[in-house]
């Protein structure tokens, strides 16, 4: 690319494009093992940002990041998750003081523009130097193995970064993947999500006021997250076919309309006003094809994306970050080591989302669904499931057994029904259709 000669031109050692938690936590991480941390953010924070539910394996990450108590101000105190189906009379409540690691008994709701900005504020305080209002525009790979990133500031200056090594946490930017061509669809998934914020929504009394709730509903589920304040987040998580079904309605008459269909929601909702615009997100999943090279590590939504239903995204993308600082460092520090180190981070980077995944694909089968509701704790297998849902999936509690025996019990619950696992099967392939062939079977 040519440069205009009045461009300016910087150095630093690790160039991050993105300021959300993923971008965050690694600038903090690397500039506290001295490394010169750039950090380009295109907007200004706080800034909105979707993804209110965080989980309890996160604590222990904020308290290394040193921020654990600014978020415990800013949080709704979370103790468990409950589930609500249309086909049972009573609803089913998950503690996470009853998972396999009582150490980690809840978690918090939070607004993400005001987590999002402990932690790009914690970022400058470790000695990141953050770039707001600077959006990352193009990218070249040099020979000498470095790579020059050229950005533009909101008054039009236009900088050129050199830098020793690039971290790419741009969320579903994702700008590395993108410029490669290596972000894929899911094949094993699809879905898009319509939400707002509501007052007056009722909340669970006691200590369950700031539990999430997942409704499901006949198009997928929605989710009901208590913020401070008193405001509520919720959200639909619905398949392309059902949003084909909106035609010319506006998103809030859509989610509203939706709503009124989910009797418990809106039994919840009755009294409640929205406080927000409506907006909506095509969720649909994706993964690029790799991760990493020799000066480069993507990360959180920038390397993937899996459906919100268990509110691991933030999660994900912190632990992320986290690994890839160190992944950073020992290919700065110790090039001997890199291949080794890079290795270690791919593991890693796919290992969250996949324990994830498998239930994510399965969240809507009935029969996974009689699972949720009545749990039994054979073999610990409640306790394990708690600790899944709770994030510690990196193996910190030892719930690899029991993992398996509820999986297996989950196949042999479909061999025994298998005209209701054939239903939910096909039911599935329909319903994670690409929008575009949703469009050809169902012109409108
Ligand atoms: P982001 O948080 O998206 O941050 C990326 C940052 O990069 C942004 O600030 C963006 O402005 C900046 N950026 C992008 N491109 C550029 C550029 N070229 N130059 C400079 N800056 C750039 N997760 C949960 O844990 N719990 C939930 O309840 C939950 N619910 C969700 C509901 C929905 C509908 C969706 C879509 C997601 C949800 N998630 C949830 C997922 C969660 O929001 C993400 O996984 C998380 O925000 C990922 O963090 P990140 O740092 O990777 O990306």
């Amino acid at each position: 690319m040519t440069q205009d000669p009045g461009t300016e031109t910087r150095s630093c050692d690790v160039l991050v494009i993105g300021a959300g938690p993923a971008g965050s936590t690694v600038s903090s991480m690397l500039a506290r093992k001295g490394h010169h941390v750039v950090v380009l953010e295109k907007e200004h924070h706080p800034r909105f940002h979707i993804g209110e539910s965080l989980l309890p394996a996160n604590l222990p990450l904020l308290e290394r990041l040193g921020v654990a108590d600014e978020v415990r101000a800013i949080g709704q105190h979370k103790p468990g998750a409950e589930f609500v189906s249309p086909h049972h009379d009573y609803t089913q409540t998950f503690e996470f003081a009853d998972a396999w690691d009582k150490t980690m008994p809840f978690a918090y709701q939070v607004r993400r523009a005001d987590f999002d900005e402990i932690l790009v504020r914690n970022a400058q305080r470790d000695g990141a130097d953050v770039h707001e209002g600077c959006q990352a525009r193009s990218v070249e790979f040099l020979p000498d193995r470095t790579v020059r990133v050229h950005a533009r500031h909101d008054d039009g200056r236009e900088v050129v970064w050199n830098a020793k090594f690039l971290a790419d946490a741009s969320g579903r930017d994702t700008f590395l993947a993108s410029r490669f061509k290596i972000k894929k669809r899911n094949p094993n998934h699809n879905s898009a999500a319509v939400y707002g914020h509501f007052a007056n929504a009722r909340r669970n009394v006691g200590e369950a006021e700031g539990n999430i709730t997942i409704f499901w509903f006949d198009h997928g589920w929605f989710w009901f997250i208590p913020l401070t304040g008193g405001a509520t987040s919720v959200g639909m998580v619905t398949w392309p076919y059902h949003m084909k079904t909106r035609q010319g309605r506006s998103v809030q008459q859509f989610l509203l309309d939706n709503i009124a269909t989910c009797a418990g929601l809106a039994d919840r909702l009755k009294d409640a006003s929205l406080v927000s615009p409506v907006e909506a997100t095509g969720n649909f999943s994706y993964a690029a094809e790799r991760n990493h090279g020799d000066n480069y590590l993507m990360l959180g939504d920038a390397y993937t994306f899996i459906d919100p239903v268990f509110s691991s995204g933030v999660w994900l993308a912190m632990i992320g970050g986290e690994l890839g600082a160190d992944t950073i460092d020992t290919c700065l520090r110790n090039p001997a080591q890199a291949r080794a180190a890079l290795k270690r981070f791919d593991r890693q980077s796919r290992h969250g989302p996949k324990a994830f995944s498998w239930f994510i694909y399965r969240v809507t089968n009935p029969i996974m669904r009689d699972f949720f509701m009545g749990p039994r704790n054979i073999f610990r297998v409640k306790e394990a499931l708690l600790s899944t849902l709770a994030g510690d999936v990196y193996g910190g509690a030892p719930i690899g057994r029991s993992m398996f025996v509820f999986k297996t019990m989950y196949v042999i619950a479909n061999v025994l029904q298998p005209r209701r696992a054939f239903n939910a099967w096909r039911n599935r392939r329909r319903n994670i259709r690409p929008t575009e062939e949703v469009a050809q079977a169902h012109p409108t």
